[in-house]
């Protein structure tokens, strides 16, 4: 089946791996800016990194026949160091116009600091005045809940448009409160943390299929590039219809990125 992977830090993967995502069926992935595995120095890091997300992976993924997008920001990690944030969100304009940029993102929170919500709001505010996509992350584990209530909270005082934001990484207890502010949202199929892909379908049969998408988020850690793949066979497993699969892993993505102008999917023929 053909499959669209809306969370995939591919500058942390091999080439190995875009083969076996194309073999898999993977047709498109969205590659959010992230943490690097290491803090960067500098804006001018930065900037490197979006080069190397608008300019290189799109050519490496061209090769195996995977079309590939990305957002930009500067990740919650790193927004601890306001000076830092501000320096980089000022290098963000140059970068929101190129093709196969969606938006912003992954912005949000990881301690659901101070620091971080700062960042974070002038982030969504600049997506807000440019009527960008917004991508954004939700705290890990004990943070999670408390962190997507919080986020909530500010996209509502900015006024957001729940159609146009992404909050990704929700799970069980987190679904509910995201679908029903009318946001999308995006399920992260993790090896240990985050869901599993047999959590994930246990997350679409309580709550459904609408405005929900499901992502590998593959990146330096314990992590499965391929698990949209694993989320498919689970899915067929118990049953479910192949439209139904398709439409979390394909179209439900494509509804979502195919608001941003900028976006020009071609499906395969
Ligand atoms: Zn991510």
């Amino acid at each position: 089946m053909d499959y669209i992977d809306p969370h995939n830090h591919m500058v942390s993967r091999t080439t190995d791996d875009y083969e076996r995502l194309a073999r898999g069926g993977c047709v498109a992935i969205s590659e959010p800016a992230f943490w690097a595995g290491f803090d960067r120095g500098s804006a001018e890091g930065f900037r490197d990194y979006f080069r190397h997300l608008t300019e290189v992976e799109p050519k490496r993924a061209a090769q195996y026949g995977i079309q590939h997008y990305s957002w930009m920001c500067i990740n919650a990690k790193e927004a601890e160091d306001v000076k830092l944030g501000r320096e980089v969100i000022a290098v963000l304009p140059e970068f929101l116009d190129r093709p196969n940029v969606l938006g912003v993102g992954e912005i949000g929170l990881n301690k659901n600091t101070p620091n971080e919500c700062t960042i974070f709001e002038e982030q969504l505010a600049l997506a807000i005045e440019r009527d960008e996509l917004v991508l954004i992350h939700t705290p890990h584990l004990e943070d999670k809940y408390m962190g997507t209530r919080m986020i909530l909270d500010m996209l509502a005082a900015h006024g957001a448009k729940p159609e146009r934001v992404l909050v990704d990484h929700v799970e069980e207890h987190t679904a509910k409160i995201v679908l029903d502010a009318g946001f999308w949202c995006g399920m992260t199929l993790y090896p240990i943390t985050k869901c599993t892909p047999a959590r994930s379908t246990d997350v679409i049969e309580r709550f459904g299929t609408e405005r929900v998408t499901v992502n590998s988020a593959g990146d330096w850690g314990p992590s499965n590039p391929l698990a949209v793949q694993d989320f498919i066979f689970e899915m067929r497993a118990r049953g479910h219809a192949e439209a139904t699969i398709r439409k979390l892993v394909h179209d439900n993505p494509l509804a979502f990125f195919s608001q941003c102008k900028r976006f020009s999917f071609t499906p395969r023929s």
